[in-house]
C-alpha cells in the first residue's frame, strides 16, 4: 500500500488537487488518504476559496466551482446613503443592485407616517406593506374592521398619489477583510504536495522540512515556516506567468506559489538537503486556469523559449 503524505499511513490514496479545483487547478495525483484530503479541503482549501483577493478573480475569469456556480463577492449587502439615509445593496451575478427593504413606522398625533424605501423590483410589495401597517394602527385605535378596510383604501390612494418615483447612481462601499494567514497556509499545502510528488516518499519521511510544513497544515500556524507573501522578481517578473495563470516553481530550496498574481514564497527544504534544487534542474509548473490545464517546465528550458520568443 502507498503511503499518504500528511499522515503517513499505509493507505489506499484518492485524487487531491494541488493547485485547489476552485482556482481551476488540474493536477490532482493520488496523494492523500481520503481522511487526509477531507481535513485538508476543509481546514486549508476551503478558508481559502472563501477569501475575496480568490473570489474577485475566480468571477473575472468566470471560474466556477464544483457546484458549476462562479462566486459572486458583491453577493452580501454593502453600504450607502441617499438623501441621507443608510440603504444595503447588493449585486447579483450580472451586477444588478438590488435595495434591501427598509419600512419604519412613525405616530404623530393624530396619524401615522409610515416610510418605505423599497427596490423599484418590490414596488408591487408597497401596497400590501401599507394594509398591513394601516390596518394594524387602526384597530389598535379600536375602530370597526369594515370601517377599517375603507379607511384603508384611501390612505393607500393617498399613498400613491405622493409618491415620487426619483432615480440616482449611488457609490457601494463594500469592506472585505482578508487573513493573510489562509493564503499562506493554502501555498504552504501547495508547496509541500508538489515537493511530495517531485521527490516521493524520501521527502516525506527524511526532510525535516516536511515535517514542519505538516505540523503547520495540521495546526492552521505558520509559525516557523520559512518565506511569506509578496516577492519581487525583478526582471523574471516579464517572464513568468501574471494574473491570469498560477504557477508553483522549486527552485533552491524555496517554492514559490502564484495564485492570480498573488504569489508566495515557502521553504520547502533545508538548503543543504538533497532535495533543494539548482538553477539548472530547477522546476516549474504553469496552470490555466479557465481551460484547466497545467504544464512542467525546466525553469531552463522555460527561459530558453522565452528568450528564443516561444513561450
Ligand atoms: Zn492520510
Amino acid at each position: 500500500m502507498p503511503l499518504c503524505i500528511f499522515c503517513r499511513n499505509e493507505r489506499e490514496l484518492t485524487e487531491e488537487h494541488i493547485v485547489p479545483d476552485c482556482v481551476g487547478g488540474s493536477l490532482k495525483p493520488k496523494l492523500l488518504c481520503k481522511e487526509c484530503n477531507s481535513t485538508l479541503g476543509s481546514t486549508i482549501d476551503g478558508p481559502f476559496s472563501n477569501t475575496v483577493l480568490v473570489q474577485l478573480p475566480r468571477q473575472s475569469y468566470q471560474i466556477p466551482g464544483k457546484s458549476g456556480t462562479v462566486p459572486n463577492p458583491f453577493g452580501n449587502y454593502g453600504a450607502t446613503t441617499h438623501e441621507g439615509r443608510e440603504l444595503s445593496i447588493r449585486l447579483d451575478e450580472q451586477f444588478k443592485p438590488y435595495v434591501k427593504p427598509i419600512v419604519s413606522e412613525q405616530k404623530t398625533d393624530p396619524g401615522l407616517e409610515i416610510s418605505i424605501t423599497i427596490d423599484k423590483e418590490d414596488e408591487g410589495d408597497i401596497e400590501s406593506i401599507l394594509r398591513k401597517k394601516i390596518t394594524r394602527y387602526y384597530r389598535s385605535l379600536g375602530m370597526p374592521d369594515d370601517k377599517i378596510q375603507t379607511e384603508v383604501d384611501q390612505a393607500v390612494l393617498d399613498a400613491k398619489k405622493i409618491a415620487v418615483p426619483v432615480s440616482h447612481q449611488p457609490t457601494i462601499k463594500y469592506s472585505f477583510s482578508i487573513d493573510i494567514n489562509v493564503l499562506i497556509l493554502e501555498s504552504i499545502k501547495i508547496a509541500y504536495e508538489i515537493a511530495a510528488l517531485e521527490f516521493g516518499e524520501k521527502y516525506v519521511t527524511y526532510s525535516p522540512v516536511a515535517e514542519a510544513l505538516r505540523c503547520a497544515l495540521r495546526h492552521q500556524r505558520r509559525d516557523g515556516i520559512g518565506g511569506g507573501l509578496g516577492i519581487d522578481f525583478g526582471p523574471l517578473k516579464a517572464i513568468l506567468p501574471g494574473q491570469d495563470a498560477h504557477y508553483v516553481l522549486l527552485l533552491h530550496n524555496s517554492c514559490v506559489v502564484s495564485i492570480f498574481g498573488i504569489a508566495s514564497i515557502v521553504e520547502y527544504c533545508g538548503e543543504k538537503e538533497t532535495f533543494a534544487r539548482s538553477i539548472d534542474d530547477a522546476v516549474l509548473y504553469v496552470f490555466d486556469p479557465v481551460n484547466r490545464s497545467h504544464a512542467k517546465h525546466l525553469l531552463a528550458d522555460f527561459l530558453f523559449q522565452y528568450a528564443n520568443g516561444k513561450a
